[in-house]
């Protein structure tokens, strides 16, 4: 009887990376080696949910991202049910709110990374901190940087450089310039936008409202939410999933973002108020009622012409990345043999809410189903 080991390799020891090489650990007939760069596993799956670990989101739908069809057909194969039946079957228990997000009922990140890590059999291996430089195909194997071991399948799982300082960003997933693989330039996706002629008096405030984008009279994408107003410019959830629109858009030139202040109710009869009392003191966040003071605004419309997002940086994930051109369903690379290409890598972003680690799970479950 052959009893070989075939001889597995992931580069990245993050979200799409763990929850293969977890699914790989039930197949004794595979010796797994994760490569991470990092000293310590899964640093954005413990910092996501602020630190609570938004792992998926219930209601998961193809507009919620920048490639429908493509989420369509994902969806065909794998659910945000058989993620949770996955994730009990791996003994985390899991809680949702009322938006759909699911969290570890422990509301504790680390305890995703504790269960991811919790492998069934003794064949997986991580290596931390092994900055993979190099990668080449020779002699039917994957030889990766100087490491001894040729390994018969490799998968990338390295994610993005969302959320890195600028000097890191540069090198990030430098090995990727030995494949030849159409890649969509990279830009920051659920972040915050650097508004024109913004006050600065505002910087500190938070509120509710009812934020709208627009590009010249075009209502883009309008959601309630709560607005962190900064320095010179305003973030928040729902300010980077208007951001997530934006960088849908052929071109970003003439986008306004509008705030209608009186969020508990869209059309409160602002005159007659302004009638009855001085000012907007009982009205307003004190910033705002300070800045009506000075130069009154429509409290339906507030707006400022967007300048830009902020940086990746600041961004939670990037828009960009491996184009789907170059993946089958089961995200299996076309132009080479045994490669597969998971999670953020790929040019597929979603909105906030536990969107983007269901699509880095979802397409490690689904490689794991050909690869086993
Ligand atoms: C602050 C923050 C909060 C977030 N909150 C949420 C949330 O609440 N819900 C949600 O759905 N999404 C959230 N996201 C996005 C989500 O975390 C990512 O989309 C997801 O982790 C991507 O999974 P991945 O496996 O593709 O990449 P990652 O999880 O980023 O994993 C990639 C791994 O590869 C390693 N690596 C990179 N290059 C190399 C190399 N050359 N050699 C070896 N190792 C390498 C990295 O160190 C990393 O560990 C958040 C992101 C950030 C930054």
């Amino acid at each position: 009887m052959n009893c070989k080991r075939k001889h597995i390799a992931i580069i990245g020891a993050g979200a799409s990376g763990l929850f293969l090489a977890k699914k790989l650990s039930e197949s004794p007939g595979m010796e797994v080696t994760v490569f991470e760069k990092n000293r310590q596993t899964g640093a954005k799956v413990r910092a996501s949910g602020g630190g609570k670990a938004n792992i998926f989101n219930r209601d998961v739908r193809p507009e919620h991202y920048n490639q429908p069809a493509f989420i369509t057909l994902l969806l065909q194969q794998y659910s945000p049910k058989q993620l949770e039946h996955q994730f009990n079957d791996w003994g985390l228990v899991t809680v949702s709110d009322e938006e759909g997000r699911v969290y570890p009922a422990s509301q504790f990140s680390q305890t995703v990374v504790d269960v991811l890590t919790d492998f069934t059999y003794d064949n997986i291996y991580i290596r931390t901190e092994y900055n993979i430089q190099h990668i080449e195909y020779r002699h039917d194997r994957w030889k990766i940087d100087d490491y001894p071991t040729l390994f018969d399948t490799l998968v990338l799982a390295s994610g993005s450089p969302a959320g890195m300082i600028p000097k890191n960003q540069r090198l990030y997933n430098g090995y990727l310039q030995d494949l030849t693989l159409k890649t969509n330039n990279l830009q920051p996706s659920l972040a915050g936008f650097r508004l024109e002629d913004y006050p600065k008096s505002l910087s500190g405030c938070r509120t509710k409202a009812i934020a709208s984008l627009y590009q010249g009279n075009k209502l883009i994408h309008k959601e309630p939410g709560e607005i962190t107003f900064k320095d010179d410019g305003v973030s928040g959830i729902v300010i980077m999933n208007l951001s997530a629109y934006y960088r849908r858009l052929p071109s970003t030139k003439n986008c306004r973002l509008e705030i209608n202040l009186t969020y508990w109710n869209e059309n409160f009869d602002t005159e007659t108020y302004l009638r009855n009392n001085r000012d907007t003191t009982g009205l307003l966040h004190p910033k705002l009622a300070a800045f009506y003071q000075q130069k009154p605004f429509d409290l339906h419309r507030l707006a400022f012409q967007i300048e830009e997002t902020y940086p990746l940086e600041g961004a939670q994930v990037c828009h960009g990345g491996i184009d789907l051109s170059e993946i089958d369903s089961h995200f299996a690379a076309r132009k080479y043999p045994n490669l597969y290409i998971l999670g953020e890598m790929l040019d597929v972003d979603g909105v906030c809410g536990g969107y983007n680690l269901f699509f880095a799970f979802a397409s490690a479950a689904i490689a794991s189903s050909k690869m086993m």
